[in-house]
């Protein structure tokens, strides 16, 4: 059966990120990346975001890139930072790196120490396709980088090589490779294209979303998919359609995302655990909880959040619009 959820295909461009539609705005220019002297040289007029603890440089109105001289000056406060080549616009050219550092004395007030920095979950909602792009990359990579500074093989110091897209090991030259964990993430329907939500204790307070948990290995997505609603909600699912996909750095996920639809809406109960509470939504009844604030979806910047307004505006005379609300991460 083909499951008509997203309408037409422009609205499926805007729903799911513009990057499972066409190119990403920035070229990653990965030729460039063995060619120590080329990446010199675009340092030099690249246009750099400081990644400090997986704080990025941004303001209100939107990434704070810096220039190479400034990296310099900034250098004095941080430990040596590492250069992460991103890639180039593919209008004009433009260089982008990434310098992820640390404080040589981390000062004890969280204020001061993130001046000028915010998470990508604070300004996520509020930055262009080609910013989120480019804070997605540095922040994955940063995240990966920092965590990784023994060699798994032999356990000495690795450094960063390639512009930054590989680790290798100063001992055995080994070369490793950042790692992106796969997990799936279920917008769970039952015939009446009613959909089910489900409430993890760690959320605010009324907070609703999709279903979602990592693939395991040996699994394929689709038996993820039935394992992960049936283990959270008691549901059995068919009809597994895949959505699209979004790079989801916190701290090294990629969310692929899939629809399925239940035939037992009447067995849906939560594991008690990770999900306490469960509930199925008609669009009527999501309007009517999101305007009473009974219900607070997830954060616009999330697949989640992209796959419930698609499923809601999917139906003549349901608008963006009446699900206003929660575009952060903690109201
Ligand atoms: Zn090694």
């Amino acid at each position: 059966m083909m499951l008509d959820a997203w309408g037409d295909a422009s609205s499926l461009s805007d729903l799911m990120s513009a990057r499972n539609q066409s190119l990403s705005p920035i070229d990653r220019a990965s030729h460039l990346r063995s060619d120590g002297d080329a990446l010199a040289l675009l340092w030099k007029t690249a246009a750099i975001l400081p990644v400090i603890d997986g704080h990025i440089g941004a303001g209100d109105d939107g990434l704070r890139f810096v220039d190479a001289q400034m990296v310099e000056f900034l250098a004095a406060s941080f430990e040596i930072g590492e250069r992460y080549f991103l890639g180039q616009a593919r209008d004009g050219g433009q260089a982008f790196f990434a310098w992820s550092t640390s404080w040589i004395n981390e000062p004890s007030d969280e204020k001061v120490k993130f001046d000028g920095f915010k998470t990508l979950r604070e300004v996520g909602s509020d930055l262009s396709e080609l910013e989120l792009t480019l804070a997605m990359h540095a922040v994955g990579l940063s995240n990966w980088h920092k965590s990784h500074p023994v060699c798994p093989r032999c356990g000495a110091k690795t450094v960063a090589d390639l512009g930054g897209s590989v680790r290798v090991c100063v001992e055995d030259s080994s070369q490793h490779h950042p790692r992106t964990d796969p997990a799936v993430i279920v917008l769970v329907k039952d015939a009446a294209d009613r959909i089910l939500l489900g409430h993890q204790p760690i959320w605010p307070e009324k907070r609703f979303s999709t279903f979602a948990g990592f693939v395991e290995p040996g699994e394929s997505f689709e038996e993820c998919v039935s394992r992960e609603v049936f283990e959270e909600a008691n549901v059995y699912c068919n009809d597994i359609n895949y959505l699209g996909s979004q790079a989801w750095p916190f701290p090294a996920s990629i969310m692929i995302a899939f629809e399925a639809i239940t035939d037992h809406p009447d067995d849906a109960k939560p594991d008690g655990t990770e999900i306490v509470e469960v509930r199925w939504f008609s669009r009527d009844e999501m309007k009517a909880a999101v305007a009473s604030k009974d219900l607070l979806l997830p954060p616009t910047i999330s697949v989640a959040r992209k796959m419930i307004t698609g499923w809601y505006t999917a139906k003549a005379g349901y608008t963006v619009s009446d699900l206003n609300g929660g575009e952060s991460w903690r109201n």
